[in-house]
């Protein structure tokens, strides 16, 4: 069934790639960022795959190498049909190029004067003549330059490895850290309780099992308790209550949030899961806060 999906999104994503870049005139499957990263492939590679994840997920299967495997293959196929459907769609009209199959197919043209042009010259060709659209300073300056069929080479199978990093990649960003009860077959749900910081740790998680053994009200006054911090941009941690919806069997998530330089200096704050801890959960405690 899971392969049904991913066949879905995989001709979903050739369809969309194609629409985009035939109407719009966009090749998002080549997009580069700085002349070497393929991020357009690795976007559509995970797009091949996504399909057998939001399944997985809303079928409440748990995920496993052979779902992240198929997805990588999916992935693979996507980008050798994008790059066959961008030749099978490629016709001559008034000597330009388009896209919509007006004019001729480009088969019925010869290249290099000697041969017709199969999908493997479409590529050739595609090497030779390719020309990389040059940003300066961030803006578009909309001069194109070609690099060479060497480059052009390089550039086509590192978006081929994009796409498969997408394939490979996708479940984790539907799926990925989500637990699992292996008991009832179901995704587990998480709820956020509170922050606080790390400094005072010790303190707080001898605080939050007492709190753990008292009543409901109890515990929610204690979750909305004030914890003030003592400075900004100290680490802190977020305590995500992760429970089964069905039997309830859970645990605490003490999060590991840790301060980042983001973009402009500013501070971001991102988990590092070194240092995540599980706080385990009797039945009876996550019954009663969930
Ligand atoms: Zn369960």
């Amino acid at each position: 069934m899971f392969i049904f999906f991913g066949l879905i999104s995989l001709l979903l994503t050739i369809l969309a790639d194609y629409l985009i870049m035939a109407f719009i005139g966009i090749s998002v499957h080549s997009f580069t960022l700085w002349f070497i990263l393929p991020i357009g492939g690795a976007i559509l590679g995970a797009f091949c795959g996504k399909g057998i994840f939001l399944y997985l997920k809303h079928a409440n299967i748990k995920a496993t190498a052979k779902h992240t495997i198929t997805s990588a293959i999916l992935a693979f196929i996507g980008f050798w049909a994008i790059n066959y459907f961008a030749y099978f769609s490629t016709y001559v009209d008034d000597e330009s190029i388009n896209n919509t199959f007006k004019g001729e197919h480009i088969s019925n043209y010869m290249y290099n004067d000697t041969e017709p042009f199969t999908f493997k010259n479409y590529l050739e060709f595609q090497f030779e003549t390719s020309e990389s659209v040059v940003s300066v300073g961030g803006h578009s300056s909309g001069s194109s330059i070609s690099f060479g069929k060497g480059y052009n080479k390089t550039s086509f199978y590192i978006t081929m490895l994009g796409f498969i990093i997408g394939g490979l990649t996708v479940g984790s960003t539907v799926v990925g850290d989500k637990s699992y009860c292996d008991k009832c077959k179901k995704y587990m749900k998480e709820k956020k309780l509170y922050d606080f910081t790390y400094s005072s740790f010790d303190n707080e998680v001898m605080a939050l099992e007492k709190a753990l053994q008292k009543t409901k009200e109890e515990f929610d006054d204690f979750i909305k308790q004030e914890r003030p911090f003592e400075e900004y941009g100290e680490p802190y941690i977020t305590a995500v209550l992760t429970y089964c919806p069905v039997c309830k069997d859970g645990f605490i998530n003490l999060k590991f949030m840790e301060p980042k330089k983001g973009s402009g200096g500013k501070l971001v704050w991102e988990e590092n899961d070194k240092y995540t801890k599980k706080l385990p959960l009797s039945n009876e405690a996550s019954s009663m806060i969930v």
